[in-house]
């Protein structure tokens, strides 16, 4: 239970992180100074109006100079990383798994909140992402057998659960994400010729990909069109991200249109929102799907 307060708390200071990288790194400001400020009056915010979530709830969502409204994703994105950890421990124990389960979550929620905010994907994410996915995807995996069936089917090699596969698990998931949909992308601007996804949404799904390996990446893929086609029809108001600062990331942030298809509704949010729902899920949805089809 201890473990558990802890995990929730650091997850807040986490989230708080997560709130500066989301309101900074889209615009190309430093992380690091100047310290926070209030956006509206710029005020400096001392330590006592920053405590993650607590601040918020104290000042009703206030700035404490002007009253400017704060916004409300501060403490959703705090609440959700804190919910986040102690989700990965509860569901992958103290191991080396629910470590970078956690660092997924960390880096998923943020880019979800900069994707609905600005539309972009900063490669200061997905690029390090990347990264940070392969140097752990020797300690641990979720599950790695996609890539054993290939090879297997390939009569390729017949390797057992261990770091060699796991390795090669993450390089080919990344690679058959990206791969996927940079088809996609082409496939789609030979036909309209405009683009249908951003650059920004491959790197997310190779990051994904990396993380996650070929089983579980393959239900992302499924998973994320549908979130995506089931939000622009379901939802009840006409989308419209706030997308006036520092468009000039990817091209396809500079094609205005109103259709979804071309990026009304920014993708990366449900490939970032399925990836999650995968990492804890898709053991379930796989065996539920094979149960129905198998
Ligand atoms: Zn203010």
């Amino acid at each position: 239970m201890l473990y558990i307060c802890a995990l929730f708390v650091a997850g807040l200071a986490f989230g708080s992180f997560l709130n500066v990288c989301i309101s900074r790194i889209p615009r190309d400001l430093s992380i690091v100074s100047p310290r926070s400020f209030c956006p509206h009056c710029e005020a400096p915010i001392p330590w006592r109006d920053n405590i993650p979530l607590l601040s918020w709830l104290l000042l009703k969502g206030h700035c404490r100079q002007c009253g400017a409204a704060i916004s409300r994703r501060y403490p959703a994105a705090e609440l959700l990383t804190a919910v986040l950890f102690v989700a990965c421990y509860a569901s992958f124990g103290p191991t080396w798994l629910a470590l970078k389960a956690g660092l997924f979550c960390f880096l998923a929620v943020g880019l979800i909140f900069m994707d609905a905010e600005t539309g972009l994907l900063p490669h200061e994410f997905t690029y390090t992402g990347i990264l940070l996915a392969l140097a752990f995807a020797s300690l641990a995996s979720f599950d790695a057998s996609g890539t054993a069936f290939v090879l297997r089917a390939f009569g390729l090699r017949d390797l057992s659960p261990g770091p060699e596969l796991w390795l090669l698990d993450a390089v080919v998931a990344a690679a058959f994400g990206a791969g996927f949909f940079y088809l996609a992308w082409a496939l789609y601007y030979l036909a309209r010729k405009r683009e249908g996804i951003g650059l920004g949404d491959i790197a997310l799904i190779g990051m994904a990909g990396a993380f996650l390996g070929l089983k579980l990446t393959v239900l992302v893929l499924f998973l994320s069109p549908i979130l995506a086609t089931l939000f622009a029809f379901g939802w009840p108001f006409r989308y419209s991200a706030p997308r006036q600062d520092a468009r000039v990331f990817e091209a396809s942030d500079s094609v205005a249109s109103s259709s979804f298809l071309s990026r009304a509704v920014p993708f990366g949010v449900f490939l970032g929102s399925s990836s999650l729902v995968v990492m804890f899920f898709g053991e379930k949805i796989w065996s539920w799907y094979l149960r129905l089809f198998g």
